[in-house]
């Protein structure tokens, strides 16, 4: 009999993370802040709601590590968010056992423990950790909640937590974003450093609106420029994405950029150096300037949509 104990604070990581572990476990059971779905909840063993701030995880690690004794749990999976992280580590250090992060698959093997694999080197590689005994993993979203039918509801126990009245929020504030929903854009323009000013991002947005893509950008030109909002760039330390087509406009393509568009179904890059890294990773290349190819782009691409000719628009 192997019991796994899933947390997070995200109602919908709470099912994503159900679903992980009875994949691997006999028995679940949910430790959680938000109400989980009812569905997400089908089948576990016990859910335990601690009436906790989210922004103040020292408060109830212990409250996690007493359920994980209780339980005996073998493995704990955490959901990995910036709450889960600090949460996974302190639960961790509490219990005196390993930590695992990252993963993106999980394992048992029968008689020899657990396996799990997370994505390293910017993504230039897959590494696959064993280990046997409990630990604790910080599992990625994404692993989207399987249809279960296997009984109805745990009890939910409400798991009062104290706070240390030590240290006391002052003040939220929330982060400015556009909402822009890159991750589920189903084509994208990105531009990079070779756009050299800000206002040629007009380039980008005419070629944008042609396509009906979203624009996104490079981390210098979000971060260190700010000609774009860091919530459009793309990488490793950005937004990973999954369009039918992504098109880089000046953009040299260093791994840490290309990590974020691998489940693009089409790559098509500008750039005036054939030599530039992203070219290996395209698959349509042209080697020009963008302030001439992306303009010629987007007259042909409105001339087919709007039913006329291309040679006309191109030449
Ligand atoms: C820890 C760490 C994390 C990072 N995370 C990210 C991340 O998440 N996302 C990210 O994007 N980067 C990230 N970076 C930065 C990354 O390494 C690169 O520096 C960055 O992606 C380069 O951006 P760029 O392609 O816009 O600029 P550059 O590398 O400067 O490339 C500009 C390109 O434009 C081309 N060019 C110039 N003029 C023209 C023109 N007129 N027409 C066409 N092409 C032209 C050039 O040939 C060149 O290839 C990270 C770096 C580190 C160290």
């Amino acid at each position: 009999m192997s019991r796994a104990i899933v947390f997070s604070e995200v109602p919908q990581l709470v099912a994503e993370l159900v679903t992980t572990a009875a994949r691997v476990a006999d028995e679940v059971h949910v430790v959680a802040l938000g109400q989980p779905s009812a569905a997400s909840l089908d089948g576990v063993a016990s859910v335990a709601l601690l009436t906790a701030d989210a922004a103040r995880p020292e408060s109830f690690v212990a409250a996690i590590a007493a359920r994980v004794a209780a339980i005996d749990a073998d493995v704990v999976l955490v959901g990995a968010t910036v709450t889960g992280w600090e949460v996974a580590a302190r639960v961790a250090t509490v219990l005196g056992v390993g930590l695992v992060s990252e993963a993106t698959a999980l394992r048992r093997v029968p008689g020899a423990g657990w396996q799990a694999e997370r994505v390293v080197y910017a993504g230039g590689a897959v590494q696959t950790e064993s280990w046997s005994g409990l630990a604790v993993v910080t599992v990625t979203a994404g692993f989207a909640p399987a249809a279960r039918d296997v009984g109805g509801a745990a009890p939910v126990q409400v798991v009062p937590v104290e706070v240390d009245a030590r240290v006391r929020v002052v003040s939220r504030s929330v982060r400015p974003h556009e909402g822009v929903d890159l991750a589920h854009a189903t084509r994208v323009v990105c531009v990079g450093m070779g756009l050299g000013s800000v206002d040629d991002l007009a380039i980008a947005r005419g070629l944008a609106e042609a396509l009906d893509a979203e624009v996104a950008c490079t981390r210098p030109v979000a971060e260190d420029r700010e000609w774009l909002p860091t919530e459009r760039y793309i990488g490793i330390s950005g937004v990973s994405v999954r369009p039918d087509l992504y098109l880089g406009l000046g953009v040299s393509g260093q791994v840490q950029h290309t990590v974020g568009i691998r489940e693009a179904a089409v790559v098509v890059g500008i750039n005036t150096d054939p030599n530039a890294p992203l070219f290996g990773v395209c698959d349509y290349a042209v080697v020009g300037d963008l302030h001439e190819i992306a303009p010629m782009l987007t007259e042909a691409i409105r001339a087919v949509r709007s039913g006329g000719a291309v040679e006309s628009a191109a030449s």
